[in-house]
């Protein structure tokens, strides 16, 4: 596998060569300075140039920051003329705004912090209640909470909007409130980027130019929309800088490295099942299982396609009945503590699989005497979004993916795609069952550790042709393995 030696290694210290800042509170928020005792893989160092960026950003959100008189007189702007900008102002801002599942907005807060990056804005989250205890602050000596005041500074239910065409960029320039010489600028514009891509102007670089106008941007969105603000000729080189050539399949890895430290709560969780039952392996194979209602298949199917997946890559240890061998011979005692211990982890709302996998490893012998533990910290049955401990529960085990050697994910879904960037590992992904057919590919090797952008701006049409540089974009960006209308880095 390409980054082996590397990983082996264990080159990288607590701040993970850099890219951590230094002299952040170690009690408040435990995870950032412990994690690299976790990750199995580095594959990726952070760039300079990433890490002067990263550098400068930290100084910028300490500047605007809530709490900072320039964030006190971006706020009077607004509240004095919701609809107009006075005038630009020193700080700008991108609002995250929460979207579907936890995996998806993990996607979008990268993909705004990278925005953030390439715009010189400041990155403020409005977190719900059921995402209250989740996530540490990620920057130094300053919060990254948009203080609940703002709901009514603008005068929105920010948590209620959605999609809602009629406030969001596309909906502005339709009705010429922006890009009318005669009209000013917006105070803030809704950017309505999930999986209806509402706004898909937003990556073009025209629009990116009125957009850099606009103080406050409020972002809805539950995609990875990296690879798309690639192709914006205003982005492009400034990405190339932070991600030099290969080093475009770590934006996700090394990005949601920086931003995303769970809280002690949920490193509380992390930590206590893994040195229970994972730290004393060899080798750790995280299996991450997801039934969409589009694509639901029985059990026994899903069952038969994760193990045809692990025999097509090579995943799982071989039982001895696998084949007709005569393996038993070379079979040893099993109880020689010299032997190789894999652990399986698996992560699914439903015990079935677990339940199947560690009978086999029951019943049957793994070949070469390896010990093989089945584990699977919880089975919540539905996804309850709401609820922080559920959510809490469902980021330890994102980390728990990201602390293994090797993964088998399920295609299309934003949970596995977060584990494997922070995990640093391509994959073997699971092919969606479309249309509820057992896919005959049981599974791909991915490309890259990169998650999918699963709803891209058609933006050849959005933009009239002018955006992209496609021989480069087919150098760098490739449809995704389990979805032919996403697109991600390679
Ligand atoms: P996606 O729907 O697969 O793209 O992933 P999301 O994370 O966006 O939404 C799925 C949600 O369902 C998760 O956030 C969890 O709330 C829940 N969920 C799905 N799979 C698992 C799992 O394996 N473990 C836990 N604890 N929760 C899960």
């Amino acid at each position: 596998c390409h980054h082996d030696g590397v990983s082996k290694k264990k080159v990288v210290d607590e701040l993970l060569g850099g890219l951590l800042p230094p002299n952040m509170d170690r009690r408040t928020c435990r995870s950032r300075y412990e994690s690299s005792q976790y990750y199995k893989h580095f594959p990726y160092a952070a760039s300079p140039y990433l890490l002067s960026k990263l550098r400068a950003y930290e100084a910028r959100h300490r500047r605007c920051a809530p709490g900072t008189p320039l964030y006190a007189k971006a706020i009077d702007q607004l509240r004095s003329n919701p609809n107009r900008s006075v005038e630009s102002t020193e700080c700008r801002y991108i609002v995250w705004l929460p979207f579907d599942g936890l995996g998806n907005r993990m996607l979008s807060m990268v993909s705004g912090f990278l925005y953030a990056l390439l715009t010189d804005r400041v990155l403020l989250v409005d977190l719900p209640q059921d995402s209250s205890d989740l996530f540490c602050e990620p920057f130094p000596g300053a919060t990254w909470l948009l203080p609940p005041e703002f709901h009514g500074v603008v005068g929105l239910d920010l948590f209620r909007l959605g999609p809602s065409p009629d406030i969001s960029y596309t909906s502005l320039v339709a009705s010429n409130r922006i890009k009318n010489a005669t009209v000013a600028t917006p105070a803030y514009v809704y950017l309505s980027l999930g999986y209806q891509m509402t706004d898909g102007l937003f990556f073009c670089g025209d629009d990116q130019r009125e957009l850099a106008k606009v103080n406050w941007l409020l972002l809805y969105s539950d995609l990875y929309f990296v690879p798309s603000m690639y192709a914006v000729a205003e982005f492009n080189d400034e990405f190339r800088r932070m991600f030099p050539g290969e080093f475009k399949e770590s934006a996700c890895h090394l990005l949601a490295r920086y931003l995303l430290h769970p809280t002690n709560a949920v490193w509380g969780m992390v930590t206590r099942y893994y040195d229970t039952y994972l730290a004393g392996s060899d080798r750790r194979i995280g299996v991450q299982i997801r039934m969409f209602g589009f694509g639901s298949i029985p059990v026994n199917d899903m069952y038969n396609q994760i193990l045809a997946c692990s025999r097509q890559e090579h995943v799982f240890p071989e039982t001895t009945d696998d084949d007709d061998d005569q393996d038993v011979a070379t079979t040893p005692n099993s109880n020689n503590n010299n032997s190789t211990a894999v652990a399986i982890l698996i992560a699914s709302l439903y015990p079935d699989y677990y339940e199947r996998i560690r009978a086999t490893y029951y019943e049957h012998a793994a070949k070469g005497g390896v010990r093989v533990g089945v584990f699977q910290p919880t089975h919540e049955e539905r996804q309850a979004t709401q609820m922080l401990f559920h959510n809490q529960k469902a980021l330890a085990e994102i980390y728990l993916l990201g602390f293994c050697d090797e993964l088998v994910t399920s295609g299309m879904s934003t949970f596995g795609y977060v584990g494997s960037s922070l995990a640093g590992v391509r994959p073997a992904i699971l092919l969606p069952a479309h249309g509820h057919k057992v896919p005959a590919t049981p599974c791909r090797r991915a490309v890259s550790m990169e998650p999918c952008n699963l709803t891209p701006p058609r933006v050849e049409m959005e933009c009239r042709g002018k955006a992209v540089d496609k021989e480069d974009l087919a150098r760098h960006v490739k449809v995704c393995e389990d979805y032919d209308k996403g697109v991600k880095f390679f």
